[in-house]
Order: structure tokens, then C-alpha cells, then sequence
């Protein structure tokens, strides 16, 4: 096994593990949000429902602000209460309700998951954290410890990025998050924390603290119900670390879980100093061609020309203007050109590259690209006839544009 983390880095006394349970769960039970999905589970008396219920918000509110999600929760659990309900939808509503929620592989791949509960585990969900995660593709370690603590009551940890905020406070840990043996001993922290008689209540108390007042930038540590039990706060006030036994086993540039000796404490950050921030990793930049095709619908009315993406890759399955990945450093005349080519090779007419009008740039950030839409649009009199062969297709008008499944980047376009 490994060697323990330092004194200073680690719960070691039973008695304040107590206290910091009892603490953080009163002030839950006072302060908590109401939110859609802590009253169904609440409610629910159906085990499989309850889990259901937890699986749904926890794959929306990852990477996904609680603000947004609380109105596509609700409509996605008016739409589909049930994991048998979600199992008979196609891939295009689910896509039409997620558009807008952005990182869409989620919607699909619960959408798969409650399909595999369906057929293969006759419509029950797993019940542990370690089925959870075995069993249902898409449920990553987080999301199974939150659905088996938070719907079965399963005495198990989580960590995200909240979580790791919090723990790094409140143990002085300044080593690099993200690597995999700091991650561990996150993981070993959140599972000896957890409280044994209402684990789903003290995960979400530990999220929603981090979320709400150990934030990232000004934390309110007054108003903290765990600070007597915080080492950082205790640094800031009193200059240097807890008093702990073997704190003297730290700070010397080899403790794996302090910060690097390269990057001492700040007094000025404060409590901040935790965690460390992780070096950014730079977006790709692309840049991508997008025509907006436009005829006169009935009664004047545009129609818009949309086209289904391929089933996997990015927005995998959504709809959006004829759109081509340009080379960096291309000449405008020259995308044009290439622009031409494609539609005409799609529609299996000539399309004059001088007939695209240039409207402009989009800009889109995606997680990990900088995506730069570079839009034209052109006027079409007459029927376009659209080879078949090529990506599904349809004219909508800008109602239908709306209610299809297209991403926030294309209402952009638009
Ligand atoms: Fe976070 Fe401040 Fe509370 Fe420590 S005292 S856990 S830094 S809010």
C-alpha cells in the first residue's frame, strides 16, 4: 500500500472528522438550494426512479453551470420520468431537448445507457457505486458515487472540482491536481469523510460549500461552517501551518502533496494559494467555412438549408449550415473557392464562388477548440434538388431552425 499523505495533509483525528460531519450537515440542513432534482429523490419512493432521477442532473451538471440546467432538467423529466420512457425516445429528440446544453455526447450516451438498463438489466439500475460504473456506459467514478450515495445510500466518496477545492483548503494541498496520485488521495480523503448515516446529504454539503462559499476566488470563509477544522484558513490568519504533530514532514520541496518549492506561499492569495492552478492547455484554433442557403418559403418566408453532422466526433448527430473545415491561412477568395466546390458537388449544380456573400466571423469556444465560423450566405431561386446520397438534409423555416437540434455555434451563424 501506499505510504500515508503527511500529517498536515491528512483527517487523522477521529473526534474532529466528527465535528466537521456534524458542522457541514447542519449547515446543509439549513442552507441548502432547492433544486429540482433533490426534491424528486427525495420524494421518490421507487428505487430505480430515485437513481434515474440523481443519473439525469448529475450528466447535465457536468461542466454545466446549476443555473441552466434546472430548466433543462425539468423539461427533460416531464418528457421522459422514467428510464423506460428515455429508453423509447430517438436520438433526435433527445438531441433536440440537450441542444443548447452543450457537450451533447452526454445526452446520447444516457440515452444509450437507459437503453442497456432496459434490455439488460431488466429496467433496474445498479445499485453500487462499483455496478454503476461497470455496468453503465457513460458513468464515469464520480457520477456512480453520487448516484449509489445520494439514491441507495451507498457510504462512498466523491470528488470533483469542487470537492477538490475544498479539500486542498482545508489539508494545505498545493500539488498539481490534476496528476493521478494526488487524485487518488483525493479520492481516499472524500471516502474516510463521508458520513456513514446520510452519505448522500454530506456529498452534496461538501459540493454545494464549494460551490456556493469555498469558490474559487473569494471565498467566504467567515462565514464558513467548517473553518475551525481549515489549514489554509489557519495559515492566513496565524502566518504558518497547523499545528499538527509531524508537520515538519513538509514544505521541504519532497512532500508529494505541498505546493512545489517553486511556488511558496503568497500571503497575498490567502487562502487561495489552494489549490494550485494547473498550467492552461491552449484550445486549437480551426476555422470552418459555413454557407447559410436561403429560398423564399410560402408567403415570402425564408427557408434555411440545414444538414445532419455524422453519428460520432463532435455535435455527432446535430444540424447545422453546410459547413467545411477550412486549412489555417487560407486567402478569402480561396475559401470561397473551396466553399463553391463543396455545395456544388453536394447540390449537383454550379455554385459561382462571387455569388457567396460574406457576412462575417462567429466565434465559438468549445472545451478544447477555438472555432472560428467564417459564415457566407447565398440565395437560391427555385428547386435545389439534394443528392441523397449525401448527409440527410432539410429546408426549415426559422421556427423549425430553433426546435431542430443545432447548436448554440449555429443559432450563432444565424
Ligand atoms: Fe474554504 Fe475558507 Fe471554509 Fe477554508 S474556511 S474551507 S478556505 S471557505
Amino acid at each position: 500500500a501506499p505510504a500515508p499523505p503527511p500529517a498536515l495533509h491528512r483527517f487523522s483525528d477521529p473526534g474532529e472528522v466528527e465535528a466537521l460531519r456534524g458542522n457541514l450537515l447542519a449547515w446543509y440542513d439549513r442552507c441548502k438550494r432547492d433544486l429540482p432534482w433533490r426534491a424528486l429523490a427525495a420524494a421518490e419512493p421507487d428505487a430505480d426512479r430515485r437513481g434515474y432521477a440523481v443519473w439525469v442532473s448529475e450528466i447535465m451538471l457536468q461542466q454545466t453551470q446549476v443555473a441552466t440546467v434546472v430548466d433543462y432538467y425539468n423539461r427533460w423529466m416531464q418528457k421522459w420520468p422514467t428510464l423506460q420512457a428515455l429508453a423509447q425516445a430517438s436520438l433526435e429528440e433527445v438531441n433536440e431537448l440537450w441542444a443548447g446544453l452543450g457537450y451533447y455526447s452526454r445526452g446520447k450516451r444516457l440515452q444509450e445507457a437507459a437503453r442497456k438498463v432496459v434490455s439488460e438489466l431488466a429496467g433496474h439500475m445498479p445499485r453500487t457505486a462499483e455496478d454503476l460504473q461497470k455496468l453503465l456506459p457513460g458513468v464515469g467514478r464520480y457520477t456512480a458515487g453520487a448516484i449509489a450515495s445520494i439514491s441507495y445510500g451507498q457510504a462512498t466518496g466523491v470528488v470533483d472540482g469542487n470537492v477538490i477545492r475544498v479539500l486542498c483548503r482545508l489539508r494545505c494541498i498545493g500539488a498539481d491536481s490534476s496528476s493521478p496520485a494526488v487524485i487518488d488521495q483525493f479520492w481516499d480523503m472524500a471516502n474516510a469523510l463521508v458520513d456513514r448515516s446520510r452519505p448522500g446529504d454530506f456529498n452534496q454539503a461538501l459540493m454545494e460549500l464549494g460551490a456556493t462559499v469555498c469558490v474559487p476566488k473569494a471565498p467566504l470563509c467567515g462565514e464558513c461552517p467548517v473553518k475551525q477544522h481549515c489549514r489554509a484558513r489557519h495559515r492566513k490568519l496565524f502566518g504558518k501551518p497547523a499545528p499538527v504533530p509531524d508537520v515538519e514532514d513538509c514544505g521541504v520541496g519532497d512532500c508529494p502533496l505541498c505546493p512545489p518549492a517553486t511556488e511558496p506561499w503568497d500571503s497575498s492569495l490567502g487562502v487561495t494559494n489552494f489549490p494550485r492552478k494547473a498550467a492552461k492547455k491552449q484550445p486549437r484554433a480551426m476555422r470552418t467555412a459555413t454557407c447559410v442557403l436561403e429560398q423564399r418559403g410560402c408567403r415570402g418566408a425564408p427557408k434555411y438549408l440545414i444538414v445532419q453532422r455524422p453519428s460520432s466526433g463532435l455535435l455527432a448527430g446535430l444540424w447545422e449550415f453546410p459547413s467545411l473545415p477550412l486549412p489555417q491561412d487560407l486567402q478569402e477568395e480561396k475559401e470561397r473557392e473551396v466553399l463553391a466546390d463543396h455545395l456544388q458537388a453536394w447540390m449537383g449544380q454550379p455554385v459561382a464562388a462571387k455569388g457567396l456573400q460574406f457576412i462575417g466571423e462567429v466565434i465559438h469556444i468549445f472545451s478544447h477548440i477555438h472555432q472560428t465560423y467564417v459564415v457566407y450566405s447565398l440565395h437560391l431561386d427555385g428547386d435545389v434538388t439534394l443528392d441523397p446520397a449525401s448527409s440527410p438534409s432539410r429546408w426549415v423555416t426559422e421556427e423549425e431552425f430553433h426546435a431542430s437540434a443545432v447548436s448554440t455555434a449555429m443559432k450563432k451563424v444565424l
